[in-house]
């Protein structure tokens, strides 16, 4: 608990105690209003300063000037009566702040457990000085530094393992416990856990632009963006309590005035009065204003937790309402790591064609050419390479040692003028042009990912009406993988841009049917998921412009997380439902029993403060995610 916490909890026992006290205190008059006067200011005094501001900087309608106008309101009727009871007043006061506080002690330890589960913050980075080791703040290590990240530690920094090899837990990145080896070459990132041996790794990037300061970042400006419930309850919030302002004191006019002047009866005032204050305090919209956007806020916890991270509320509400999911094939459906299964018609002596072919795409971050270049597997010496261009969708053009050299598909070698032979065989197929000359082809080929076919079966069980495959790989390929995973349509031969057109296209079909969703590994598809309703990504732990690019990114890689992260979602939006109708409803009820007479002060304040305990409580069941 923290301090201001625990000095308002005192507050409020003291102001109960000395309230029973007074009970058995015979006092009246003047002195009787002093002595009720202590636990009223004990336990109230910060709303009615807050209240006094408000009107003093003309924003007087919130919650502190319903609760100062409906106590002081009480407090002069028993006066003006002379009935002296004050406990009333006082009571809704102490319950209103017992709600405050819980609040407060709800959102701080929702907002705790977050971090707590998320723990991925590393505290210092131990560097080697003079043969010790030295503990520093990461934030002070820079980038080509080396690190030693002893078994037991999280490694603070993205990088590279020089020395060593151990087993890395990533279940605080990704929610699942798999543990994955790494040995010397091997990258590794901020936030995993070292298991079992010592490792030396080579920082490659900055604290800051670290895996881990990305996604903390992500998760706490998470919920600056709003969602549009949340819009709907700021907007509401500032329409509603100025009403409600304005019917309590017409409340207090009207019925009397018409009693005296149209029925010649008393008027009686202090009837009214009372019922339009116990209207004051029914009407009191803390319960929705605090637990919406803490159901939210929980929602984007519990997801981060199954390692899926959403970039705002906004987008929690938009996943919800998925109906086509559209995916990208290489990297998101298959593995994108390729294995060369043969190389045919080649024109050049030896091991030339693929040593041609990784010098060429030395310089893209492609799958096919991290593959050609593993493929390989000799030092690439870049000084031998000229003249890089990279066509999407296409493939690449350099001179190597001065000779031009294309790698591609057949679309590549056609735009260049350059006839090819086709393969028979399955699989991807890079042609080669050396020189303007044909000079074989190399096929290879991917894996589907071992989830994918039952990610896409997970997606139809969740509702998903319409999967759609999109790829820039030949149409054979592409239906073969189809096929395998029960995809529904599929479009191949796309560039770039044509995605983002197929991608409109959908859009456009799909209006008034539910979201759209793209899927895709941010490599040669970052326009397409800002176009689509919703982009989501596959992190690939840290792939920056995946991160960057998508509303949404998948921590490991795994598409059955794409159902999971709806399902997480239409949970978090059905407790914000269950909220906005239960606390509204109840409002209404007491609302209409306030200003019928039938409801008193004390029930008033029960309800509120009871909603606003039990909304909160729905909320945080927003952060229990593991059995989705
Ligand atoms: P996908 O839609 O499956 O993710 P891309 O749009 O990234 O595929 O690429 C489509 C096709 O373009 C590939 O199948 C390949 O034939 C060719 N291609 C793209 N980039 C390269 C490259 N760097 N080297 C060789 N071929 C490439
Ligand atoms: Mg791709």
């Amino acid at each position: 608990m923290r301090k201001k916490q625990k000095s308002m909890l005192a507050r409020i026992l003291a102001a109960a105690a000395l309230l029973v006290l007074l009970h058995f205190t015979p006092a009246d008059g003047w002195i009787r209003f002093v002595l009720y006067m202590v636990p009223y200011l004990t336990v109230g005094y910060d709303i009615l300063l807050k209240a006094a501001k408000g009107v003093k900087n003309r924003q007087m309608f919130d919650e502190s000037f319903l609760m100062a106008v409906a106590t002081i309101g009480a407090i002069a009727l028993a006066v003006y009566s002379g009935s002296g009871d004050y406990t009333e007043a006082i009571a809704v006061m102490l319950f209103y702040q017992v709600g405050e506080w819980f609040q407060s002690y709800a959102v701080g330890k929702s907002r705790r457990n977050i971090s707590e589960l998320m723990d991925i913050r590393p505290d210092y980075a131990n560097i080697e000085r003079d043969g010790q080791l030295v503990q520093v703040d990461p934030d002070e290590v820079e980038t080509g530094s080396v690190i030693v990240v002893q078994p037991g530690e999280k490694v603070p920094i993205d990088g590279v393992v020089l020395e060593g090899d151990s087993t890395l837990n990533t279940s605080a990145l990704t929610g699942e416990s798999l543990p994955r080896d790494v040995g010397a070459g091997d990258e590794v990132v901020s936030g995993c856990i070292n298991m079992s041996g010592l490792l030396k790794i080579r920082t490659t990037k900055d604290f800051g632009e670290s895996t881990v300061s990305k996604i903390l970042d992500l998760v706490e400006n998470a919920s600056s963006r709003k969602s549009k419930s949340e819009d709907f309850i700021s907007k509401f919030a500032r329409v509603y309590t100025p009403a409600v302002c304005y019917a309590a004191l017409a409340l207090a006019l009207l019925p009397p005035l018409a009693r005296m002047l149209v029925l010649g009866q008393p008027a009686g005032w202090g009837t009214w009065i009372y019922r339009a204050l116990t209207f004051l305090v029914i009407s009191c919209p803390c319960a929705l204003v605090i637990s919406i956007p803490l159901s939210f806020f929980a929602g984007i916890g519990g997801a981060s937790k199954a390692g899926v991270l959403v970039k705002g509320s906004n987008y929690l509400e938009t996943l919800s309402k998925v109906r086509t999911v559209v995916f990208d094939k290489t990297g998101t459906l298959t593995q994108g790591v390729f294995e060369v299964n043969g190389i045919h018609h080649n024109r050049l002596e030896g091991e030339k064609l693929l040593e041609y072919a990784a010098l060429a795409e030395s310089a893209s971050s492609h799958p096919i050419s991290r593959s050609i270049q593993r493929a390989y597997g000799k030092p690439i010496d870049r000084t031998r390479v000229a003249d890089i261009r990279e066509i999407s969708g296409n493939g690449v053009a350099a001179r190597v040692d001065g000779i031009p050299v294309a790698v591609g598909n057949g679309k590549w070698m056609d735009s260049l003028g350059i006839g090819y032979i086709p393969c028979h065989h399955a699989g991807t197929i890079i042609h080669m042009a050396v020189d303007g000359k044909y000079a074989g082809h190399i096929v290879i080929s991917d894996r589907i990912k071992p989830h994918s076919r039952a990610a896409v079966q997970a997606l139809k069980a969740a509702g998903v009406g319409r999967t759609v495959m999109l790829t820039g790989d030949e149409s054979r390929a592409a239906g073969q993988v189809a096929a395998e995973l029960g995809i529904d349509e599929v479009y191949s031969g796309l560039l770039p841009a044509g995605k983002v057109e197929k991608v409109e296209e959908l859009l456009q079909a799909g209006r008034g049917t539910g979201k759209l969703a793209f899927v895709g590994d941010g490599i040669n598809d970052a326009p397409v998921l800002g176009r689509a309703d919703i982009g989501i990504a596959m992190g690939a732990m840290g792939s920056d412009a995946a991160i960057e690019a998508a509303d949404v990114v998948l921590m490991d890689d795994d598409p059955m997380k794409i159902a999971k992260a709806i399902k997480i979602s239409r949970k978090c939006l059905g407790i914000v439902y269950q909220n906005i109708v239960f606390a509204i409803g109840v409002k209404l009820i007491c609302l209409a029993l306030g200003a019928l007479g039938i409801a008193n002060m004390w029930l008033a304040i029960f309800a509120d403060v009871g909603v606003m305990i039990l909304a909160v409580l729905n909320a945080i069941r927003a952060l229990f995610v593991r059995e989705l």
